[in-house]
């Protein structure tokens, strides 16, 4: 492991003349669970174009003195739009600078990242991908609840729950599977139309549901029902957001396996990541 990360951070220091874009996945929340190549891209970066949702914590590692740009959207409320995103990154890249594009959990997730690597393959601007911990997986870790589960779950589904960015889910047919956990982001604000769609395609009123907000961070909530409920529970006033709303047997399993307390997770500095790069490179 360390021969991999010595050499990594050779070819990143020696070999980076020309400008380039690394779309970096942010994770759900807690820096901890940023990847070491997103924790070192960051540290590299001259600038950084970073997302609403991404935490402050995560925003608190980047260094100083690099030029950092609130590009973000949330709730529809659009600070830049994407193409004016994609064309300040470019802009930034082609001027030579080395270029961060940081979104909340994984990039190609429900995060327009597909879209920023055709316009820089169409720019000729080199970039890499940084994976991050997608919102799904944070909400079943953090809330107890396995997405797949032997004898429960054999299968799971992203989908998104908002029209925004395309055509929400009118026909939730194809959806409703046995066995099968769904896992609807950008939901919340149209839980009563999730909720109808999925009966009226004949999934059953007392199917477990689950609703985690802010996965992994401070304010990590889960609440759980049933799909007769869902509207409710997506009603609750102290529900903090972003949320996500999970669809499935495995949901009922947190009230068996429910082991999270925010308020111990180990917490990591910036100065332990420094850590981990110097013993790297020795
Ligand atoms: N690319 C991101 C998703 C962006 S869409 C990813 O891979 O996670 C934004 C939606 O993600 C939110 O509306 C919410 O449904 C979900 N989400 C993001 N962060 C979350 C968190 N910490 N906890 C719960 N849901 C989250």
């Amino acid at each position: 492991m360390s021969v991999s990360l010595h050499s990594l951070s050779q070819v990143r220091n020696d070999t980076r003349k020309a400008g380039e874009v690394v779309l970096v996945g942010a994770g759900p929340g807690d820096p901890g669970l940023l990847t070491l190549h997103a924790y070192q891209a960051l540290q590299q970066a001259e600038v950084v174009l970073y997302d609403a949702l991404v935490s402050q914590p995560i925003l608190d590692l980047i260094p100083a003195s690099t030029e950092c740009i609130a590009v973000g959207k949330r709730c529809g409320a659009h600070s830049l739009p994407q193409a004016e995103i994609e064309r300040v990154m470019v802009a930034k890249a082609a001027s030579g600078a080395r270029v961060v594009r940081l979104k909340g959990g994984d990039p190609l997730m429900f995060g327009r990242g597909g879209e920023e690597m055709q316009t820089l393959k169409e720019a000729g601007i080199p970039f890499r991908v940084v994976p991050g911990v997608t919102a799904a997986s944070a909400c079943s870790a953090y809330g107890a609840m396995p997405l797949t589960h032997r004898g429960v779950a054999q299968g799971v589904t992203f989908v998104t729950g908002h029209g925004q960015d395309g055509q929400p889910i009118e026909d939730w047919r194809p959806y409703v599977i046995a066995g099968h956990t769904l896992v609807i982001y950008m939901g919340l604000k149209r839980a009563g139309t999730i909720q109808a769609g999925l009966l009226a395609a004949g999934m059953a009123p007392e199917m477990p549901v689950a609703i985690v907000g802010q996965a992994s961070q401070a304010g990590h909530r889960r609440v759980n029902g049933t799909l007769a409920t869902l509207e409710r529970l997506a009603n609750q006033p102290d529900l903090p957001s972003p949320a996500a709303i999970l669809v499935g047997e495995t949901t009922a399993m947190a009230a068996e396996l429910d082991w999270f307390d925010p308020a111990s997770q180990p917490e990591v500095s910036s100065k332990s990541l420094d850590n981990i790069f110097d013993s790297a490179a020795m």
